[in-house]
């Protein structure tokens, strides 16, 4: 098979900012099979799904074949984990090999996890089991169907390399497409090198990739902290709306771009409950499902600390630039999370403010006291919008409390075909996440072949996927993930 004509990767992050990129090749992968791959984002990005497949390509995917004139690199980066600041993170176990431009002229970092270890690593031996890298492929790809900004998934490759973690596992590398893998955690670590000069540039590239209307603006550098508040302000109320909980909002898992990134412990709510972690080291609940908007912000206000040297050079005045800007993150997120539940509920656009907010209210009101399934009351409510109120009613313990609401929201002409275009029906619930990564890790990617295939359509119900759209059965107990494996 010839290489792909079309497999050309540029190198502007590490030729254009240098000190944040270490040249780096990937370990050896003894034995590399292709377990996945995304034949559409394979096809988005120019390249023939079929070459990826060959022998070549699979060298490809796992970072034995570089491309010609590529230059892969580890990223370097800080962050604030759980709110201790990390000055030296970067990429210990992964690799951005280079950017291509997809089909639409678009520029896309094309990045390996899991491809080794790299002078990052510190105490990491910078490989990934494969059972998270099939994770973090299923439920980013189902975060893209859901119409939620985030990296993508191109393939999962097993290395043939065991991994030592509880028990020893198989190895594998996530081959893994963003529109780039800038971070919070990036600006921070120039701004810690006291390098006025390396912040500015990278500010600059962020604003040329991402927020490329700040550079008309006189304040580009106030104009790039308040798109990335948006971006983000956005962001988080769609995983509220889908009931997500990242799991670890540190300021190295918070992109300059806006997309979902590193979905490591993440999970979708079961019962509906703002208190819900699922994350097994975040004891305090610091990432709980109902502080995710204020973690955003706090890890914005990181952001903006970074940015002051940009801001002004009377660094009193850029306090106050970037405070004001950082105060636009409430109202933009609370305007985004009330217009989606507006949506959610099928309400008409023409309905009295007042009236809608207080039917959201008092939804949300009940919802929290009852525990039912977020995913399914909201779809269910599309079905007592068309008449039935008897399948949301099954999910309550209690229902009697929700008759009067039904009442009150029915009599306002709520719109079911429209609930349905944005109330999924098909989510990575996590029952069934677990059995489908059981079943491969025992060689059996059936399971999470046709989840896949439910949750990359998730709102269109169809005929024999009835199992994927139902709550997890009462025995599946708390549940608890993990993450850095
Ligand atoms: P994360 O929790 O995935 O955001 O990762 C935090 C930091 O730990 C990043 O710098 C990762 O590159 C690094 N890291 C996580 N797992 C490993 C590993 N197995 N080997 C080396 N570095 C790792
Ligand atoms: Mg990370
Ligand atoms: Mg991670």
């Amino acid at each position: 098979v010839a290489p792909s004509p079309a497999l050309t990767l540029e190198h502007r992050f590490a030729s254009e900012l240098g000190a944040l990129a270490v040249p780096w090749t990937a370990a050896a992968a003894p034995d590399p099979r292709l377990l996945l791959l995304n034949d559409t984002l394979a096809a988005e990005l120019g390249l023939d799904p079929d070459w990826l497949r060959s022998e070549e390509g699979v060298r490809l995917l796992v970072g034995a074949l570089v491309p010609p004139g590529a230059t892969p690199v580890a990223q370097a980066y800080a962050g604030h984990q759980f709110g201790g600041w990390s000055p030296r993170l970067g990429d210990g176990r992964a690799l951005l090999l280079g950017e291509l431009t997809d089909a639409e002229g678009r520029l896309r970092d094309l990045h390996l996890k899991g491809s080794g270890r790299t002078p990052f690593a510190r105490g990491g031996d910078g490989l990934a089991a494969v059972g998270p890298m099939l994770r973090e492929y299923l439920v980013s790809e189902a975060m893209h169907a859901l119409g939620i900004p985030t990296t993508r998934a191109l393939a999962v490759t097993a290395t043939g390399q065991p991994v030592r973690r509880e028990t020893v596992q198989q190895g594998a590398v996530l081959a893994r497409v963003a529109s780039s893998h800038l971070r919070v955690g990036s600006l921070q670590y120039a701004a810690a090198s006291g390098d006025v000069d390396l912040l500015r540039r990278l500010a600059d590239h962020a604003i040329t990739r991402h927020h490329p209307a700040a550079a008309e603006r006189e304040d580009r550098y106030r104009a790039l902290l308040e798109a990335v508040v948006a971006v983000q302000a956005s962001l988080v109320a769609q995983w509220m709306l889908v009931g997500f909980v990242h799991g670890v909002m540190n300021t190295d898992n918070v992109t300059i771009s806006g997309e979902t990134i590193d979905y490591g412990p993440c999970a979708f709510l079961d019962a509906h409950d703002p208190a819900t972690v699922f994350s097994s080291i975040d004891e305090r609940g610091r990432y709980a499902y109902g502080n995710q908007p204020a973690v955003a912000e706090w890890d914005l206000a990181r952001l903006a600390e970074s940015l002051l040297p940009l801001l002004d050079d009377d660094q009193e005045q850029a306090v106050a630039l970037a405070v004001e800007s950082l105060g636009q993150f409430q109202p933009l997120h609370e305007a985004a999370w009330s217009a989606g539940l507006r949506a959610k509920l099928g309400l008409p656009a023409s309905l009295d403010p007042p009236v809608a907010a207080s039917l959201v209210d008092d939804l949300l009101t009940l919802l929290i006291g009852s525990r039912a399934d977020h995913t399914s009351f909201f779809r269910r409510l599309g079905v007592a919008a068309r008449g039935d109120a008897g399948p949301v009613r099954s999910l309550l313990a209690h229902p009697e409390p929700l008759d009067d609401w039904l009442d009150r929201w029915r009599a306002v002409g709520p719109d079911a075909a429209a609930m349905d275009r944005v109330n999924p029906c098909y989510i990575p619930r996590n029952h069934l996440v677990e059995e489908a990564l059981t079943a491969a890790t025992l060689a059996d990617l059936g399971p999470i072949r046709r989840l896949l295939a439910a949750v990359s359509d998730p709102y269109v119900e169809r005929a024999g996927l009835e199992r994927y759209a139902e709550p997890a059965p009462d025995d599946f107990g708390r549940y608890r993930t993990f993450c850095g494996t």
